[in-house]
């Protein structure tokens, strides 16, 4: 195995007044979170780069170093000759008392320099929970939170994840939004930060300036150009650029083909979530489930070759010295090769004690064959997500799986030495009733069953539920939420059911799912909330031991913002919403008609395999433009062949009703 040392530039300048900071974080748990210098790091001469940028992630080190998409930005700007990229992660509550005792600033990991120090400050959104924790990581670097309150040669703040795409919570705090997938747009913000650091330095431009231009940049959205107006009931009747550089509608940014897999990751100190090498083995999921927010906004989906996956995976390997790979991938046993793929890993790197992780399963008798695959022999905890315990919720959420395929499942799981199987089940979803809940109970029932007859006592089952949240650019997009009487009645059916089964229970509290209802699909006016939420001590609102409701209240009181009026309120269709200046990829039109689905109880087919849904990604993708001619051809033929596969493959799915095909 050899591994590369880690890339250090002959004269990396480290910030001069970095004493003080050194001594604060060898006084705090875990330093290592701190230290940076880890393999494969990369630290740059200061001096010697135009634009520096620090990638951050709003919550502690031992999450943020799980998170891909930074560490592939982070590759992106290093190997450009004008720019470097350091980290910054959200420090610990013991940090941050003694910074702020101190007077000192948060500062990168790789050579110290204060946050405010670096030309952009770039912050992945990955979920609502972390919006306090970016406010007061801008504190702690020593940049203003509101972008009003920003000199024109103060940092640029720019946010980008799944959050940026309902983005208006955020609005007064971030002077630009990236929108979608950023290894294009990375590099295309650099060169504007560029050009403005020159042009500013020469010219003494206002910061305005920059904001038209970052906003002549395809995908990205600048708040300070647009103006929002209300209706008197407080609904959102326009948002309205006001600048000709802004664009009317910004659209979601896409890259058609996977650039090659980042093989050099950072290897962490200390233990870390997910503490493994990862590989994308395909972007996007198309499988349709209404309610997830990822499935709808990562369109359409694009596979890497196995070739490519065995490649790269033999030199990640080496690279980081992991014997763990995780094939990453938001439905990873969708994969149209994932067998052979698994074979050919487990052939070219078996012996040397390789372990192959999957992080999500479909419920089906394939998926585990491929977890059966991947376990060789250590089988342990088998995790299926049939996410509604009814055939008939199961329909109208367009999961497209049956009873029969999730006792198949148990059945092959408990036969083949599995001992313990993990369901996730969704809670509150749209036209769920309390019959829907029960049906979970007698589901997980029925797969403990099994598991006794197959192993006796030493089966286990376990069923963990999260709370429904209607997000945006979903067919839910307009559904209000379960109010949290309802929620703690079905939880409450849930427990007893659960334990009469001998099934272990997991739930989430409702109020903290109301929060991330509101954060959700909140508008410019929640961001109030969430400033005064973190003046008043709000932070890692994700974690429960932090996470302080009563806080949250106050703030809304003072603002006198109604959490009801966002979390609760059903909107109607043609409602304005506060992300209607974005486009997330699927036109409102295609949700709406999959909301109508839902109250019809009609499923959509998957369009990897089966025709184009004409969702609206077409107008962006090059792969989608080419599955739209297929249908048209289809429709042109009058294609009967097709007709009839598609049938039998909704009998085969067992779905009611079947619904005409195209
Ligand atoms: S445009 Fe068609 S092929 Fe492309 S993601 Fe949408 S439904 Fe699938």
């Amino acid at each position: 195995m050899t591994l590369a040392p880690t890339r250090i530039e002959a004269t990396p300048e480290r910030a001069p007044d970095m004493r003080l900071y050194e001594s604060l974080v060898a006084r705090v748990s875990r330093p290592a979170r701190y230290s940076g210098g880890e393999l494969h790091s990369v630290t740059k001469a200061w001096d010697a780069h135009e634009v520096r940028v620090a990638l951050a992630y709003p919550d502690l080190y031992d999450l943020g170093m799980a998170n891909l998409g930074l560490m592939i930005l982070y590759d992106i700007v290093n190997r450009r000759d004008d720019a470097l990229a350091e980290r910054v992660f959200s420090p610990w509550t013991d940090l941050e008392a003694l910074l702020r005792e101190h007077g000192e600033p948060l500062r990168s990991l790789e050579t110290r320099h204060a946050v405010r120090d670096f030309d952009v400050l770039g912050v992945t959104l990955q979920y609502e929970a972390c919006y306090t924790n970016v406010l007061n990581l801008l504190d702690l670097g020593g940049i203003a939170v509101r972008t009003a309150d920003r000199a024109p040669e103060d940092t640029i703040v720019i946010a980008g994840g799944s959050g940026a795409l309902s983005p208006e919570p955020l609005a007064p705090f971030i002077d630009a939004f990236v929108l979608g997938e950023g290894e294009e747009v990375m590099r295309e913000v650099v060169d504007v930060v560029r050009a403005w650091k020159r042009d500013r330095e020469a010219g003494g431009l206002p910061r305005i300036e920059l904001h038209r231009r970052l906003a002549g940049v395809p995908g990205v959205y600048v708040p300070s150009v647009y103006a929002v107006d209300y209706h008197e009931d407080g609904r959102v009747r326009e948002v309205r650029p006001l600048d000709g550089a802004a664009p009317g509608r910004v659209t979601r940014r896409v890259v058609e083909s996977l650039e090659p897999p980042l093989t050099k990751p950072i290897v962490p100190f200390m233990e870390v979530v997910h503490d493994r090498a990862t590989i994308e083995i395909q972007r996007g999921c198309t499988q349709g489930c209404r309610f997830c927010q990822a499935g709808m906004i990562y369109r359409p989906t694009r596979e890497r070759s196995v070739d490519e996956v065995v490649r790269a995976a033999g030199e990640l390997l080496d690279n980081t010295g992991y014997d763990e790979l995780s094939l990453m991938s938001l439905s990873t046993t969708d994969h149209r090769e994932i067998v052979p793929m698994v074979n050919a890993l487990m052939d070219a790197y078996g012996d040397r004690g390789l372990k192959i992780s999957i992080p999500s399963t479909r419920v089906d008798s394939f998926s585990v064959e491929v977890a059966d695959a991947v376990a060789r022999g250590k089988k342990h905890t088998l995790t299926l997500a049939p996410e509604a315990g009814s055939q008939r919720l199961r329909n109208t959420i367009n999961k497209l799986v049956s009873e029969e395929n999730i006792l198949t499942a148990a059945e092959n799981a408990f036969s083949n030495g599995w001992t313990s199987v993990k369901m996730y089940f969704m809670v509150g979803q749209p036209t769920e009733t309390d019959f829907d809940v029960e049906e979970i109970v007698r589901v997980a029932s029925a797969v403990k069953q099994i598991g006794r007859q197959h192993i006796g006592g030493r089966a286990r089952v376990r069923v963990s539920t999260s709370n429904f949240i209607p997000k945006a650019h979903t067919p839910y997009q307009w559904v209000g939420q379960a109010d949290p009487a309802t929620l703690r009645r079905r939880h409450q059916i849930l427990r007893e059911g659960c334990r009469r089964a001998g099934v272990q229970f997991t739930w989430e509290e409702p109020e903290k799912s109301l929060l991330e209802a509101v954060l959700s699909r909140g508008d410019r006016r929640v961001a109030e909330v969430i400033e005064s939420a973190w003046r008043g001590g709000a932070k890692f609102d994700s974690w429960s031991e932090h996470h302080d409701w009563s806080v949250w209240q106050a703030s809304f009181e003072e603002h006198g913002v109604d959490p009801a009026f966002y979390a609760y309120r059903t909107r109607d269709l043609w409602e304005t919403l506060p992300w209607a200046h974005i486009h997330g990829g699927t036109e409102p039109s295609y949700l709406r008609g999959e909301w109508m689905k839902t109250l019809n109880e009609e499923i959509t087919l998957d369009c990897k395999r089966d025709p184009c849904n004409v969702c609206g990604m077409q107008t962006l993708d090059g792969d989608c433009r080419h599955k739209i001619a297929e249908l048209v051809q289809m429709k042109v033929d009058g294609d009967s062949t097709q007709k009839e596969r598609l049938m039998q493959e909704r009998e085969r799915l067992m779905m009611l009703p079947v619904i005409s095909a195209p």
